[in-house]
């Protein structure tokens, strides 16, 4: 009995005192994703990426909305969130205390507003998005003056610019590079 007692007193203390005592994680470890609603553009990235399907985006066309949602009761820690996002708006914590009372608390959402097409007017792309982009284009050198003058570009939906870029059918000339009898 001796003998035991003097081997437990030298080994000393084998556990951790947590939950009474905060438990130091290991460098890299992956907690719960932190999201900055103010540094995200809405771009979706990380809502296609995420394999769990615990990110994900619905757009109100009605309102002119889109909502980013994450679902922490879904979340594996991969991080696949933190390496696609193109403004670290999202990036995972030492955080790993996730329990809640209410599975309410385990969502997080966040509603940006859409810009809507100069052409069709339908709403299409989040306006910080338009913004970034137009600010990348800044950053990569070009004049500030320039890109503003694309803003009318940038606020056009694809289909919008699609439609502009195809010339009206009858002012074509089909016949020239094909030869009599050839194959049309
Ligand atoms: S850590 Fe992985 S599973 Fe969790 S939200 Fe990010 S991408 Fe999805
Ligand atoms: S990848 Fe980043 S910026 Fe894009 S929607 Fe996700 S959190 Fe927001």
């Amino acid at each position: 009995m001796f003998k035991l007692l003097k081997t437990v007193i030298k080994t000393g203390e084998a556990t951790v005192r947590y939950p009474f005592a905060p438990l130091p994680v290991s460098p890299g470890f992956r907690g719960k994703p932190e999201y900055d609603p103010t540094q995200c553009i809405a771009c979706g990235a990380c809502t296609i990426a995420c394999p769990a399907n615990a990110l994900s985006m619905a757009t109100d066309v009605e309102q002119g909305t889109r909502t980013w949602e994450l679902f922490l009761g879904r979340c594996i820690f991969c991080a696949r969130c933190e390496e696609v996002c193109p403004t670290r708006a999202i990036a995972l914590s030492p955080e790993f205390e996730l329990a809640v009372g209410n599975k309410a608390d385990l969502y997080q959402r966040a509603t940006f507003t859409l810009t809507a097409c100069r052409s069709c007017q339908r709403p299409f792309a989040p306006s910080k998005e338009i913004d970034y982009a137009m600010a990348l284009l800044v950053h990569s050198g070009l004049e500030a003056d320039a890109v503003a003058e694309q803003r009318a570009h940038f606020e056009t939906c694809p289909e919008c610019k699609r439609h502009q870029s195809i010339p009206d059918s009858d002012k074509l000339t089909l016949g020239q590079t094909t030869t009599k009898g050839g194959a049309l």
